[in-house]
C-alpha cells in the first residue's frame, strides 16, 4: 500500500513539515487502535461515545481522547458510508481540532475530514457549527455525515433559509449544526433583537469549522451583515439629482477606478451649482455650503452609481429591484442593500421605484461574528496565498495537507493577447478543438455578465454548452457533478458548484468505467480561464476543479491587455516584457515571465482588497465593543427572572454618579446635559435647580427612587 506519510520521514525543510511531523505520532496512535475498534459491534458505538463523554467529565482533555475518537469516526464512516478515512484526512482532522486551517485540495474529502473534528469537539456537550458555502451544501453535508454521527450516537441538523425559528432552535440544539455563514450571522443578530429568552434560537458560540473558509472569511468579508428597517426619513431627491448628474461632461469629474472613487473637478462644481440653482434647490449659491450637505451627499452617490457601478456586473435588476452581485464570485447577495443612499442612487439611475431609506438596526462583519467563537478552524483548497490575512485577522495558521495521491494536472502557461477580440477568438478555437475530441471543458469567467458574453459567442459558433452563475445551487450542483462527462462544456463563475465533486466520466452515466478511461486518455477535465481573476487564490480554485484525487487534468488561462486586471494594475511592466519578447498584432505569446508579471498584478489587487477588508474591520471593531456591552446587558435582562433587579442597579449607579458630579462641580446646572439628566431622574421640570442644590444625598436618593417606583407602576398599568 502507498504510504502517504512517507514524506514525513524525509528531511524537514519547512515549518509545515515540522507541524505535520508532530501529527505523525498521533496518526500512529489512531492507526494502532484500528484492529480493536474493528471488533466493536455496530450497536456498541453509541456506548463508546458515552464512555468518551464520561472521560471528559472526569477531567480528560479533548487532545487526550483524540486518537480514540478519530478511530471511532473512521470505523463509523467505513461501516456506514463505505469510506475509510485516508491518513492524510486524519492529518486534516487534527489541524481542524487544533483550530487551524487545513489546506486540502479539491476532491481530497474535506467533508469527512470535518466530521472527525466535529465529532470530537461535540463530545464536550457544546454545539459545533459547520459552516458551508450555501444552503444546498448545508443540507447535503448534514444528511451525508449524519450517517456517521448517528452511528456513533450523536445528532446533527442543518439550518436553511426557509426554516422557522422553532426549526432553527431545534437544529441548533443538535450536537452538530450545518449552516451558511449568513444564516449563522443573521440568527445571531436577530437573537439580539428578541424580547424574551425562549425566543432565542442559537446557543453558545463554541467551535466553528468553516468549509471553503476562504470563500466565507475573505471573499464575502467585504460586505457586512446588516438588518435594517425603514426609517421615517425618505428623500425624493434621488431621481432629480440623478437626472442632473447624467448631464455632466467627462471633464466635470475625475474617475479613479483603482480606488473606486469619483470626484467633481472645479469645472464640475461650477456645472453642478448651475444645474442645482436652475431647479431651485441650491442654498446660499455655494455647493459646499453646510446647508447643502445633503445635496453633496446625493450628488456623490449619484456619481458613483453612474460611473463606478455597472449593471449586470456589480448589480442586477430583478423584478424592479436592484440586487447586489458579488463582483468576485458572481453570486447575488440576496437581501443586501448598499448603504448610505447608494442603493437608492442606483434605483434612480435605473429609473426604478426608489425604496424607502433604510436604517441599520443591527450589523456585524463576518470577521467579528466568527471571532465570537472560542475556537475557529477551517479548510479549503486554497489558503496559503492568504495566510497572512488569516493570521492577522483571525489568528489562524495554515497547515498544508499533502494529497492522498500525487497531483498530475498540467497547468499551462498563460496565453497573452493584445486585444480582447483576439483572446476570444483563440478561446473559441481552443474550445472547438478540445470539444471535437470529446474532452470535458469547464470555462471560468469573472462575472455573471462575462459568462453571458461567452455564452453568446459559443452560441454563434454552435458550441453546445451550459451556463452557470450561482442562481440555483441545487440545480447547478447536479450539472457540475457531471462536468467530467464526455463532450461536456460548461461556462461558469468561480463560485458556481463549489463544493461539488467532479468525477471523470460523470456522476451517473451508464458505462461510467469506459467513459472514465476514455476521458483519462484525452487528458481529463480541461479548465479554461477566460482571464486572470482578482486573486491568485480564485485562479487556483478554478484550476483545482481538474486533477482531483490523482486524476488527469489540464488548466490554462487566456489573458488580453484589455482585461480589467491588466488595464488597471499591470499593463506597464507587462508592456515592457512584451516589447522584449516581441509580441506582434494578431499573435499570442506565452512565457513564464508573463505569468510572474500577472501574479504581481494580482498581488496588488489582493493587497488592495485586504486593505478594504481591514478598514471595514477597523470601523466594525469600534461598534463591536458597544455591541458586546449592549448585547450582554440585553442577554442579562432576558435571562433574569426579575428584571427590576437590573433596573435597580442601573438606577443606583446613576444616582451615585449624580451625587459625585454635584460634589465635583458647583456649576453643575450650567451644563445642559446634566439638567436633562436630573429632570429625567426626578420626573419634574420646574425649579429643580434650587431644590437639587439644597437636598441632601439621602434625600436625592429617596426622591429619585420613589419617583421611579411611581412611574414603574404607572407603566405596568398601561
Ligand atoms: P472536497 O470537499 O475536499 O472537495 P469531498 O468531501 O467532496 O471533497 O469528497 C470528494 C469525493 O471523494 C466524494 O465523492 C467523497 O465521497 C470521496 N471520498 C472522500 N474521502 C474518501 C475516502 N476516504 N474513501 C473513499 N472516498 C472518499
Ligand atoms: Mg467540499
Amino acid at each position: 500500500m502507498l504510504n502517504p506519510l512517507s514524506f514525513i520521514s524525509k528531511i524537514f525543510k519547512s515549518n509545515n513539515d515540522i507541524e505535520l511531523s508532530k501529527f505523525k505520532k498521533i496518526i500512529e496512535k489512531i492507526n494502532s487502535l484500528e484492529n480493536d475498534v474493528a471488533k466493536i459491534k455496530d450497536s456498541d458505538f453509541p456506548n463508546k461515545t458515552d464512555e468518551l463523554k464520561n472521560k471528559i467529565q472526569s477531567g480528560k482533555t479533548l487532545d487526550e481522547i483524540l486518537p480514540e475518537a478519530f478511530a471511532y469516526v473512521r470505523e463509523a464512516s467505513h461501516r456506514s458510508r463505505n469510506e475509510r478515512h485516508f491518513d492524510v484526512q486524519l492529518l486534516g482532522g487534527i489541524a481542524l481540532h487544533q483550530g487551524k486551517i487545513a489546506e486540502m485540495k479539491t476532491g481530497e474529502g474535506k467533508t469527512i475530514t470535518i466530521a472527525l473534528a466535529a465529532y470530537l469537539n461535540a463530545l464536550s456537550g457544546k454545539g459545533v457549527h459547520v459552516v458551508t458555502v450555501n444552503d444546498y451544501l448545508a443540507k447535503r453535508d448534514c444528511e451525508n455525515m449524519s450517517k456517521i454521527y448517528n452511528f456513533l450516537g450523536l445528532s446533527a441538523g442543518y439550518i436553511n433559509n426557509d426554516q422557522s425559528d422553532d426549526e432553527r432552535r431545534e437544529n441548533y440544539l443538535k450536537n452538530i449544526t450545518y449552516a451558511t455563514n449568513s444564516e449563522l450571522g443573521f440568527d445571531y443578530l436577530k437573537d439580539n433583537m428578541k424580547y424574551s429568552s425562549n425566543k432565542l434560537v442559537q446557543r453558545d458560540h463554541s467551535f466553528a469549522i468553516v468549509d471553503e473558509i476562504d470563500s466565507c472569511l475573505i471573499d464575502e468579508a467585504r460586505t457586512p451583515l446588516v438588518i435594517s428597517g425603514q426609517s421615517d426619513e425618505t428623500s425624493n431627491q434621488y431621481k432629480a439629482i440623478n437626472k442632473l448628474v447624467t448631464k455632466l461632461k467627462p471633464s466635470d469629474y475625475e474617475l479613479d477606478e483603482k480606488d473606486k472613487n469619483v470626484t467633481l473637478t472645479n469645472e464640475g462644481i461650477n456645472t453642478i451649482e448651475k444645474l442645482l440653482s436652475n431647479i431651485g434647490i441650491l442654498k446660499n449659491n455655494n455647493f459646499y455650503d453646510p446647508a447643502n450637505l445633503n445635496l453633496v451627499h446625493h450628488v456623490n452617490q449619484a456619481l458613483k452609481a453612474n460611473h463606478l457601478f455597472s449593471k449586470d456586473k456589480d448589480y442586477v435588476e430583478v423584478d424592479g429591484k436592484i440586487k447586489i452581485v458579488d463582483e468576485l464570485t458572481g453570486r447575488i447577495l440576496e437581501g443586501r442593500r448598499y448603504g448610505d443612499g447608494l442603493h437608492q442612487a442606483l434605483e434612480a439611475k435605473e429609473n426604478l421605484k426608489v425604496q424607502m431609506e433604510n436604517q441599520t438596526l443591527a450589523s456585524i462583519t463576518y470577521q467579528n461574528y466568527f471571532k465570537l467563537y472560542k475556537k475557529l478552524a477551517g479548510c479549503t483548497g486554497t489558503a496559503v496565498t492568504e495566510s497572512q490575512e488569516f493570521y492577522e485577522i483571525y489568528n489562524l495558521n495554515v497547515v498544508v495537507i499533502p494529497t492522498n495521491k500525487e497531483m498530475i494536472r498540467k497547468d499551462w502557461n498563460d496565453q497573452i493577447f493584445r486585444t480582447e477580440k483576439e483572446k476570444q477568438d483563440a478561446i473559441i478555437s481552443k474550445v472547438k478543438m478540445l470539444n471535437s475530441k470529446g474532452q470535458p471543458l469547464l470555462i471560468f469567467t469573472s462575472s455573471v455578465d462575462k459568462s453571458e458574453i461567452y455564452s453568446g459567442l459559443f452560441k454563434k459558433n454552435k458550441i453546445p454548452h451550459t451556463v452557470l452563475n450561482a442562481k440555483n445551487h441545487e440545480k447547478e450542483a447536479e450539472i457540475i457533478a457531471n462536468a467530467g462527462k464526455l463532450n461536456s462544456v460548461i461556462i461558469t463563475t468561480s463560485i458556481s458548484g463549489r463544493g461539488v465533486d467532479i468525477k471523470l466520466g460523470g456522476k451517473d452515466s451508464d458505462n461510467l468505467k469506459d467513459n472514465k478511461e476514455r476521458i483519462k486518455k484525452l487528458g481529463g477535465l480541461f479548465v479554461i480561464g477566460t482571464e486572470r481573476m482578482e486573486s491568485r487564490r480564485v485562479d487556483n480554485q478554478a484550476r483545482g476543479r481538474a486533477g482531483r484525487q490523482g486524476d488527469e487534468g489540464n488548466s490554462i488561462f487566456y489573458v488580453s491587455l484589455e482585461d480589467d486586471l491588466m488595464r488597471i494594475f499591470g499593463s506597464e511592466s507587462i508592456n515592457k516584457i512584451l516589447e522584449k519578447l516581441g509580441l506582434k498584432d494578431g499573435e499570442s505569446i506565452d512565457h513564464p515571465w508573463i505569468n510572474k508579471a500577472l501574479e504581481r498584478a494580482q498581488q496588488k489587487v489582493e493587497a488592495r482588497n485586504f486593505d478594504i477588508r481591514k478598514t471595514l474591520l477597523k470601523f466594525d471593531d469600534v461598534l463591536n465593543d458597544q455591541r458586546h456591552v449592549i448585547f450582554n446587558q440585553r442577554r442579562e435582562v432576558l435571562e433574569k427572572q426579575n428584571v427590576f433587579e437590573t433596573i435597580d442597579n442601573f438606577l443606583k449607579d446613576e444616582i451615585e454618579d449624580l451625587i459625585k458630579q454635584r460634589e465635583k462641580s458647583p456649576s453643575f446646572f450650567e451644563n445642559k446635559a446634566h439638567t436633562n439628566r436630573v429632570n429625567t431622574l426626578f420626573g419634574e421640570k420646574d425649579n429643580l435647580d434650587e431644590r437639587f442644590k439644597s437636598l441632601s444625598d439621602k434625600e436625592i436618593t429617596n426622591s429619585i427612587n420613589s419617583n421611579f417606583k411611581k412611574r414603574e407602576r404607572k407603566e405596568v398599568l398601561i
